[in-house]
């Protein structure tokens, strides 16, 4: 079998360019016993790749050049010698950026594509769902009443959080880039008030959008949004770290004036609490409830979600440039080859 595999040719400086990405056709061996061989249906592009990019030190390892970019992806077993798994079956897998994969069973969940979309597995029911589960539940702990701001808010995991807000009694107010993004978060998320961070007019439109400040600030992005949401944070506000993502391709410290002061006053001042996660670590305590509480809301219509899905392996590095720079309407997957479940 000859897989299509992207791998790292160059580590990126700033936007990854086409000169960080090699295309190669590697002929797979026949699986041996306790292998199966995987054809990728979806693979899911995220954020956090961009760091995996960079050999600058963080959580997880970097991929090496000349290796296959990591990635979680939705897979049908095409040939199978392991005990636990039949030719047909559809499996939640991390073969990376490649249209197959060989694997010895390690880390795979079956999927069970009549209870929900396969593709799902990769958005609101798989890692960016949990999350804003976890996050929003352990460390942002909204109130009844309480008001819970999010940016990148039509994404995967912000769409989430804002739903998940209102459905414990709080008043969801989501930050997108555009017009169209602001329409769907009322429309189509449900969120109680919109703000496009892109308009001139931002700062007050953040302000309007929240008369009683914030309890809660979800943090996706950073940059000039965080900078606005930190002056209206309330007494006792909490901040779950999630992701910077307007810094991840920076290629310099910000110039200009130094606001760690300002920022650590406020945290005095306002008794703020501000904690960094990655969501692995909340697996053993919120895993089982996030199942629960996620598959009975998307299927009951609380949780609403969108995808963004582009076909075809070779257009995976376009698309993970358009995610970072807010191109991308939703959770972003390249559908590597047919969805036979569709
Ligand atoms: P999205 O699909 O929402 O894509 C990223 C979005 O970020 C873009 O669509 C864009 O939306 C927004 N964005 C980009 N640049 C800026 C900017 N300068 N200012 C404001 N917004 C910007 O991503 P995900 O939902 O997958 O991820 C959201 C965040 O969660 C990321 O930071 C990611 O790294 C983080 N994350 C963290 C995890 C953890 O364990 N801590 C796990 C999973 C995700 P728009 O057009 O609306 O501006």
């Amino acid at each position: 079998m000859i897989s299509t595999q992207v791998r790292l040719a160059r580590r990126p400086h700033g936007e990854p360019d086409d000169a960080t990405f090699s295309f190669v056709e590697e002929q797979l061996p026949d699986p041996a016993d306790g292998q199966l061989l995987l054809r990728v249906v979806y693979l899911s592009l995220d954020p956090y790749m961009r760091g995996r990019m960079s050999a600058a030190e963080s959580y997880a390892e970097p991929v090496e050049v000349g290796d296959v970019l990591v990635g979680g992806t939705v897979c049908e077993v095409v040939e199978s010698r392991h005990p636990s798994y039949d030719a047909g079956d559809f499996v939640l897998s991390y073969s990376g950026w490649q249209s197959y994969a060989l694997s010895d069973g390690r880390g795979l969940r079956k999927l069970d594509p009549t209870s929900a979309p396969i593709s799902t597995a990769l958005g609101v029911l798989g890692m960016p769902g949990f999350t804003a589960y976890a996050g929003l539940l352990e460390i942002g702990r909204p109130q009844p009443g309480e008001t819970v701001v999010v940016a990148a808010a039509t994404g995967p995991v912000g769409s989430a959080v804002g739903q998940i807000a209102r459905i414990k009694g709080g008043r969801a107010v989501g930050i997108a880039g555009g017009p169209a993004k602001c329409a769907a978060l009322i429309d189509e998320f449900g969120f109680d008030a919109a703000v496009d961070h892109r308009s001139p007019d931002f700062a007050a439109s953040l302000a309007a959008a929240v008369p009683d400040g914030i309890d809660v600030y979800f943090e996706n992005v950073g940059g000039h949004v965080a900078r606005e949401v930190f002056r209206l944070l309330n007494l006792y506000a909490r901040v779950p770290v999630c992701g910077l993502v307007a810094d991840y391709n920076a290629t310099d410290a910000p110039q200009g004036v130094d606001r760690l002061p300002g920022f650590m006053r406020r945290v005095l001042s306002k008794s703020l609490t501000v904690r960094g996660f990655i969501q692995s670590e909340f697996t053993k305590v919120h895993g089982r409830d996030f199942v629960r509480d996620m598959s009975a809301w998307v299927a009951d219509g609380s949780v609403r979600y969108r995808e963004d899905i582009v076909v075809g392996l070779e257009q995976a590095p376009e698309a993970f440039r358009g995610m970072l720079a807010g191109r991308n309407f939703g959770k972003v997957l390249v559908q590597v080859s047919d969805d036979p479940t569709r």
